[in-house]
């Protein structure tokens, strides 16, 4: 049985607004807002939402790139968050991230052997000609070649910085790698070759994925389960294929109908969601989606949904579906989600 590898409870990171002369506290965004799931061993976890939802920031927390305001990260047996700065340096060595733009993440001024080298470096590997082989043996894995070592970030494509992102996060020998945003700044036809190596990556190393995106599309096929994430809160998780089969939360609902899909006998209208998403600055009562919600019932701007689960490994955060499970979920008046 695969055994959990991540566990987070109760997640949250509030920012202060401080305004006045004196920098007073005057309220908070509350970006992450209490979230907890956990990442089997060798699985990958989708974490989706639009932007601003808190996904980036939750996965900045758990490589503690970000203090988390409140809650707990349990990696490989050990609490995250009780860590000292030096024994967090040390565990980063097994946590790695993939960026968005791998253009930003890469300093333009060395070279890729220098890039590729510095994580060996930091993480005790003094020895320059064992850092030079690891390098060159990491492009030619992520499909590039030994001799690129003498490039700059510049002299390559989009897709092919990515590629040296990948390798970066490799170099350590990791368990995660948290993959925030990785082919978002990617043409279409270069995202499905980035996707296919990671997957590939995976099964040769061993390895743990985080895969942030905000469209459904793209996680969909590189995702053992996925999270939704809004406005700082998960309000439905699931395995990949029950949610993309029945999804249950009018958001995801949303989202998905916004997902093309290829088969012509499967026809779903788009639900356009009225307004943009609220401030975490001052988040509204109850549900938090109420304002955008087209199920919304008087409980729903008054009580906080909890995430329940309704069917094995299949959870949701919403008052159409009671704790007790007693509605019938696919003939639920929550489901806009059609198929023909
Ligand atoms: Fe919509 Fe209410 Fe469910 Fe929130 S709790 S998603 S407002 S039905």
């Amino acid at each position: 049985m695969k055994k959990p590898l991540l566990k987070v409870e109760g997640l949250k990171k509030h920012f202060p607004i401080k305004s006045g002369l004196f920098g007073k506290t005057s309220g908070h965004v509350k970006a992450v807002d209490g979230v907890s799931f956990y990442v089997n061993e060798g699985e990958t976890l989708g974490i989706v939402g639009e932007s601003g939802c808190g996904k980036s920031t939750t996965g900045r927390m758990l490589m503690r790139l970000l203090e988390p305001t409140e809650g707990t990260v349990e990696f490989d047996g050990k609490e995250l968050t009780a860590l000292s700065a030096d024994e967090m340096r040390k565990t980063r060595r097994d946590i790695q991230m993939v960026f968005q733009d791998p253009y930003a993440s890469l300093n333009p001024r060395h070279t890729i052997g220098k890039i590729l080298g510095e994580p060996l470096l930091v993480h005790g590997v003094k020895d320059a000609k064992e850092r030079k082989e690891k390098v060159q043996e990491f492009l030619e894995v992520v499909g590039l070649s030994a001799y690129h070592t003498n490039r700059y970030p510049h002299q390559f494509s989009g897709g092919q910085r990515q590629r040296i992102g990948i390798a970066r996060a490799l170099m350590t020998n990791p368990k995660l790698i948290i993959a925030d945003e990785p082919v978002s700044a990617l043409d279409v036809s270069i995202q499905a070759q980035v996707l296919n190596l990671m997957q590939d990556l995976q099964e040769e190393f061993k390895l743990t994925y985080i895969f942030i995106a905000h469209d459904l599309g793209v996680v969909r096929h590189i995702s053992d389960r996925v999270g939704v994430m809004y406005l700082g809160k998960m309000v439905e998780v699931s395995k990949s294929e029950d949610l993309y089969a029945n999804p249950l939360h009018p958001y995801t609902q949303a989202l998905l109908s916004a997902v093309p899909v290829p088969d012509p006998a499967f026809t779903k209208e788009e639900i356009v969601l009225e307004g943009d998403m609220p401030s975490p600055a001052s988040p509204p009562p109850g549900c938090t989606f109420h304002t955008r919600c087209p199920f919304k019932m008087d409980i729903c701007s008054q009580v906080v949904p909890q995430l329940v689960e309704m069917e094995e490994g299949h959870s949701v955060a919403c008052h159409l579906y009671n704790e007790t499970g007693d509605i019938d979920i696919k003939n639920s008046r929550g489901s806009l989600y059609a198929k023909g």
